[in-house]
């Protein structure tokens, strides 16, 4: 059996992450989401066990110790993990995994599965990217300097992936992270079995 690909996808706040990764799952069904866990609160609209995996911050700890994560992080003072068993046993039946995390769980994976494809959704532009977050209508100056800040710092980041994808239309950063796929899943040492012929 073949063994799945371990995809992960980053991207500082405002990129449109959430946006990109939703069609992309939408448009490639044999792509499967690796649903964290987080002691974050629900926001509305949000589902325990679709969107996240809701725990409590003695939950959280306790998965640390067992060993449950692939990887964690602090993110603005709340943890977010990617749970492992789940995706050990998807990716052994060959099924394609795609994790949206952070910059920091992002480069613990890579140091675990090298393996694994990382890909860095950047935005146009920095005025675009500000004009982005500036549109969701929640940001004080305050925290629009923090986010930008922190963009800043995630963008440094970015430099360690293997593929760069920037988001200036849904449609044409979905197809780049499809065509992504396609060509990893056409290498040569991902095929031995093809030469068998
Ligand atoms: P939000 O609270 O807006 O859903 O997510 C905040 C940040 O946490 C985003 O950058 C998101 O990609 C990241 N994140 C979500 N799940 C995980 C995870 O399992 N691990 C890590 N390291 N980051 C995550």
């Amino acid at each position: 059996m073949k063994q799945g690909l371990l995809i992960v996808v980053s991207g500082p706040s405002g990129t449109g992450k959430g946006t990109v990764c939703g069609k992309l799952l939408a448009e490639t069904p044999q792509l499967a989401y690796s649903i964290s866990a987080t002691t974050r609160q629900p926001r509305e609209g949000e589902i325990d066990g679709e969107n996240y995996y809701f725990i409590s911050r003695e939950k959280f700890e306790e998965e640390i110790a067992a060993g449950g994560f692939l990887e964690y992080a602090d993110v603005y003072g709340n943890y977010y993990g990617t749970p492992l068993k789940k995706i050990e046993e998807r990716l052994n039946a060959g099924q394609d995994i795609l994790l949206e995390i952070d910059t920091q769980g992002a480069l613990n994976v890579m140091k675990k599965c090298p393996e694994g494809i990382f890909i860095f959704l950047l935005p146009p532009s920095m005025a675009e990217l500000e004009r982005r977050i500036r549109g969701r209508g929640s940001e004080t100056t305050e925290t629009l300097a923090r986010r930008m800040g922190a963009a800043k710092a995630e963008i440094a980041a970015g430099r360690k992936y293997t593929y760069v994808v920037v988001n200036t239309t849904v449609n044409m950063a979905v197809k780049n992270i499809q065509s992504i796929l396609i060509a990893e899943h056409s290498r040569v040492d991902r095929n031995d079995d093809a030469f068998d012929i």
